[in-house]
């Protein structure tokens, strides 16, 4: 397969993981006495005959706990939006990033902080859930978070990276200077986002 497909692939899959897992509730689940219980980074539910309702994640493990859960969320929702982010470069063949912003260094920096966020989420189970087996929570989103790395290291040998210098050649068409992409053999303008 095409490297730039590949990664196309990897990255939309990872970022679909790991916003399912930043949006599941599925991290933890159990019960009993006729009521179930899940938990996830952005809270918990209980659920009886009656319905449903929300748990205060302070109450479950303290707000140092909810805290790393937060962290779980933004970490991960960061990861996948950069990472649809550079899916979207490698479809359109643009540069990823610009000259200032290394958008495939990014995803794999929030990436790992996702990574690390979700394992300490996941290790810090606080002890009143000692009766919660764990569900899919923690995996889909290491997995998730995996694939697009994965996919900013496939995409970054066949996509040209953003942050290359300008080039001396000016614009024909409004005079910013552009950059040489040598992956596709054309300028590319910075201003107008769009070879030339
Ligand atoms: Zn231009």
């Amino acid at each position: 397969m095409e490297k730039r497909k590949l990664g196309m692939w990897l990255g939309a899959v990872g970022a679909i993981l790991l916003l399912l897992s930043v949006a599941t509730k599925l991290w933890w689940s159990g019960g009993g006495m006729g009521m179930g219980l899940k938990v996830g980074p952005l809270g918990a539910e209980a659920c009886g005959e009656l319905g449903c309702a929300g748990i205060d994640m302070a109450q479950i493990g303290g707000g140092a706990w909810q805290g790393v859960g937060y962290l779980v969320f933004l970490a991960g929702l960061g990861t996948s939006l950069l990472g649809l982010g550079v899916v979207w470069a490698a479809w359109t063949r643009k540069p990823i990033g610009s000259s200032r912003f290394d958008l495939n260094k990014m995803v794999v920096r929030l990436g790992a902080a996702s990574i690390v966020c979700a394992i300490a989420f996941a290790a810090t189970r606080p002890s009143q859930a000692v009766g919660l087996s764990m569900g899919v929570g923690l995996y889909l989103a290491v997995i998730g978070a995996g694939l697009l790395m994965g996919a900013t290291l496939v995409l970054g040998q066949g996509v040209p990276a953003g942050n290359q210098a300008p080039h001396g050649t000016a614009c024909a068409r409004c005079g910013a200077p552009m950059r040489w992409i040598s992956e596709y053999g054309r300028f590319w303008c910075d201003r107008e986002q769009t070879y030339v």
